[in-house]
């Protein structure tokens, strides 16, 4: 059994960062890496849609959603960046706690790849600490801020009295 401990961690030795898959020929994902596309369980079920109209919207594929869609229709990056702001409320609600839990467990410390483009800047990663408005919306950053514990986490009822 892995016991984490809450209280006095060591810091991490190198921070883990958000990396972009790629299919160029003899690219291969750097060492302790994990793919959360939507191949793997960790895959963001906020997707984007096409209308259309040519506007873009956002759905849920998770099996107890409704197929109406979960944002107002608009551009494609409006709609990127919806897709990863629902996800985010979605695994900060009681709703995500166990995917949340899981993340702590399964994804601290390690490198998160995703087929969402980092600007040149950040071509070969982004720690998850860093914010970054050129790099497109990713839930590999909420996932990676959860799992690194660079989030806010609600007190317990008991220490806000
Ligand atoms: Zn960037
Ligand atoms: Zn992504």
């Amino acid at each position: 059994m892995k016991i984490h401990m809450q209280v006095g961690e060591p810091p991490m030795p190198e921070q883990p960062i958000r990396i972009q898959l790629s299919r160029t020929r003899g690219w291969r994902m750097p060492e302790n890496t994990l793919k959360i596309d939507r191949s793997t369980r960790w895959g963001n079920h906020f997707h984007v849609i096409a209308c259309e109209d040519g506007a873009f919207e956002v759905r849920c594929r998770l099996p107890d959603s409704d197929s109406a869609p979960k944002a107002a229709a608009g551009t494609l990056a409006a709609a990127l960046g919806a897709a990863v702001g629902l996800y985010g409320a979605w695994l900060n609600s009681e709703w995500g706690i166990h995917t949340r839990r899981r993340a702590k467990d399964e994804l601290r410390s390690k490198n998160l790849a995703c087929w969402c483009r980092l600007c040149e800047r950040h071509h070969a990663g982004r720690p998850f600490g860093e914010a970054c408005a050129a790099c497109q919306p990713c839930h590999a950053d909420v996932l990676g801020r959860v799992a690194n514990g660079l989030t806010c986490e609600p007190l317990a009822p008991a220490r806000t009295a």
